[in-house]
């Protein structure tokens, strides 16, 4: 069943697919909750269960005949999607014109047309002035799905035309069922993905890729290290952000707080080191060198080491310039020691 891919998000499908059974399916919802929790893959199988030519029943897709293909690939002439661009931190009113005049031309095949704004946290005045009429009265049959990050993300021009649907942080079991379905075998290979996941799905199943455990284990040896030098440690860390390509400004984002996520968990257990708990830490060589790094920096300087992490993983979300973030969080390590 398709709505089974999608995980610990009963309350926000039960809310909108009990309005449709009802038929009382709203014009527009904004989907909002973390990054990587299933929103974008709600939103398609809403579309799917909308267009479906052969439905197994009321609002589910058969994900089989060529409607629901085209929804998944992204072809359909009846499903349009507008995101930001890479390269831009705004999603530009050209771009929202054009999205907005092809959503109101009649449907090519049925009575729906679907749009599907997946970076509604981007929006500037202008973009969003430009959207407001779409919004408000979409043409018959049309259904307008805007995802966002939370609501103190959105404009409140867009937020007050909108009804809400949240989506919430995974629990840990939902992520390691996500995981196993996605073919993660070992349970506790599992386990450790879904706790550094941080309720996030997408961010779970990232981590499933060896590349970035290496880099983990050179970048968080180095930084907890007796010595750790700045510029070979700041380059390992661009390098990797770079390799998502030049103008991949998402990803990189996404590459710079998994960075962060593992800094938080090894200056965490650091932490609990320096105040006498005895942690369980996956490697004896990472637990020694912890104990050490916990030594010499001490509980006080650790909690504000730990405090600066959080404090550039926010940094991130709201954009400031991933370079600035790396070198501040690097140097916050190589001055303590
Ligand atoms: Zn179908």
């Amino acid at each position: 069943m398709a709505w089974d891919r999608i995980r610990g998000q009963d309350a926000a499908r039960d809310a909108v697919l009990g309005a449709a059974a009802r038929g009382r399916l709203g014009q527009s919802y904004l989907l909002v909750g973390p990054d990587g929790v299933g929103k974008r893959l709600f939103a398609r199988e809403l579309a799917k269960a909308l267009l479906c030519e052969n439905p197994p029943g009321a609002l589910t897709a058969c994900d089989r005949c060529p409607a629901c293909a085209q929804v998944a690939a992204e072809s359909h002439p009846d499903v349009l999607f507008l995101r930001t661009p890479d390269d831009k931190l705004e999603l530009p009113v050209e771009l929202m014109r054009t999205f907005c005049a092809r959503f109101a031309l009649k449907p090519t095949r049925g009575g729906r047309k679907i749009g599907i704004v997946e970076t509604a946290d981007d929006f500037n005045d202008e973009s969003a002035n430009s959207f407001l009429k779409t919004l408000e009265e979409p043409p018959p049959g049309g259904l307008l799905l805007l995802i966002g990050t939370g609501t103190d993300r959105q404009l409140p021009t867009i937020l007050s035309r909108c009804q809400l649907v949240r989506f919430a942080a995974l629990s840990h079991a939902d992520l390691c069922a996500v995981l196993a379905a996605n073919g993660v075998e070992d349970a506790a290979k599992r386990d450790r993905l879904a706790r550094l996941g941080a309720g996030s799905a997408a961010r779970a199943l990232a981590l499933d890729d060896d590349a970035i455990w290496e880099l983990r284990q050179k970048l968080v040896d180095g930084l907890t290290g007796p010595r750790p030098a700045f510029q070979p440690l700041a380059e390992m860390w661009t390098e990797y952000l770079d390799d998502a390509g030049k103008d991949k400004g998402a990803e990189q984002r996404a590459r710079a707080s998994l960075v962060l996520q593992f800094l938080i968990e090894v200056v965490g257990r650091a932490l609990k080191f320096a105040h006498g708990a005895n942690v369980p830490v996956p490697d004896a060589a990472e637990a020694a060198r912890l104990r050490a790094f916990a030594e010499r920096t001490g509980p006080d300087a650790l909690l504000d080491l730990l405090d600066r992490c959080v404090e550039a993983d926010r940094h991130i979300e709201r954009r400031v310039q991933l370079a600035l973030v790396v070198d501040s969080v690097v140097e916050q390590f190589t001055r303590r020691a």
